[in-house]
């Protein structure tokens, strides 16, 4: 049976990266074409993140020139994760499956194949995993193997060593679009959806141009993201030490009052006084902080804004240039 796969990228001042990564998935997608893998309508689809440089236009350009290109413009940047999702909702309208992947080849094009197998074995659901991290810096390398650890310590379920390079059906997309959250983080929510799910290995390059859209800042907030999100754990560590702390310091001043009853010695004892006064001063703070980042993300799901704005989408079946203002 012939399925139409569309692979969404998210693009967000690539214009260094573009031609080269259309160039490849052009003949990616040829290939599996002419391999009888998928149907001759399958597309790449750009998703334009607002971006400052010449990306849109790149775009534009290549749907006009291209058979293969579709995009769909953002009316402002969103960051990656509301980008994909615009991109994964615009194209299950016209996929049967849908691959995403960066516009930086990190991602091993080769590896869809494989992708596809799976889902041919019934999965709805295909993880790309990296195999190995040796081109990552010893920082980045750390921090993402303790953030991992670190989410399922905390309960949240997110597949090891996987980004966002992974198939989905049409199927599961129609579920994800069910998750309303504003405070998107796909890592998270897709391993909900459930369904027959499968990994496929593949080794991760080195960006092909430009350099990365995420720096230090993002990456911390992209990790907040991920526990806040999914993980209520932090309050209830939080309340669980201030039980114990109390409970401890209860016991404390019994035993000081005895003491004091019975040895008739008031020691002046300023110093550890205020020693932990300022530690747990401190303690306090970390925790209303703690408590406060949940009572923001409840701030924000409760104003329900939308997650992206689709401004301008490109595609090819004869209504090209269809201008719509789709809110999602
Ligand atoms: N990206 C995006 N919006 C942003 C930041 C990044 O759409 O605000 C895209 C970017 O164009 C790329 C993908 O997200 O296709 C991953 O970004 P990048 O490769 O820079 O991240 P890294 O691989 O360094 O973690
Ligand atoms: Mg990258």
């Amino acid at each position: 049976m012939s399925k139409i796969l569309y692979v969404v990228v998210p693009c967000y001042n690539e214009e260094e990266v573009l031609e080269l990564t259309t160039q490849k998935l052009t003949e990616k997608l040829t290939k599996m074409i002419d391999d009888k893998i998928i149907d001759e309508e399958s597309k790449i689809m750009y998703v334009n993140d607002g971006s400052k440089d010449k990306t849109w236009e790149m775009i534009t350009k290549y749907n006009k020139e291209n058979e293969f290109v579709t995009g769909v413009c953002l009316s402002r940047n969103r960051g990656h994760q509301n980008a994909l999702l615009a991109g994964l909702m615009t194209a299950k309208e016209h996929a049967d499956i849908v691959i995403s992947m960066d516009a930086d080849l990190q991602d091993d094009i080769d590896a869809m194949d494989r992708f596809i197998e799976e889902y041919d074995k019934g999965c709805d659901i295909v993880y790309g995993v990296r195999s190995s991290r040796e081109k990552d810096t010893f920082f980045k390398k750390n921090t993402a193997l303790a953030f991992y650890k670190m989410m399922n310590m905390l309960g949240a379920e997110v597949v090891y060593n996987h980004a966002d390079y992974r198939l989905m059906s049409k199927r599961a997309l129609n579920e994800l679009e069910n998750y309303k959250e504003v405070n998107l983080f796909l890592r998270g929510i897709i391993p909900l959806i459930g369904f027959k799910t499968s990994k496929v290995e593949y080794v991760r390059a080195e960006r092909a141009a430009g350099e990365s859209k995420y720096p230090l800042k993002k990456m911390i907030n992209f990790a907040l993201e991920g526990i806040l999100s999914f993980s209520v754990k932090p309050i209830r560590i939080i309340t669980s030490t201030g039980f114990g702390i109390s409970a401890l310091s209860f016991i404390y001043l019994i035993y000081v009052i005895i003491s004091h009853i019975i040895a008739q010695n008031a020691q002046p004892g300023w110093t550890t006084i205020i020693a932990l006064i300022c530690l747990f001063g401190g303690f306090q703070i970390l925790c209303i902080g703690i408590i406060g980042e949940y009572i923001g993300k409840i701030y924000n799901e409760t104003k329900q804004r939308p997650r992206f704005i689709i401004d301008k989408v490109l595609l090819k079946e004869n209504e090209n240039e269809k201008a719509n203002n789709s809110v999602l």
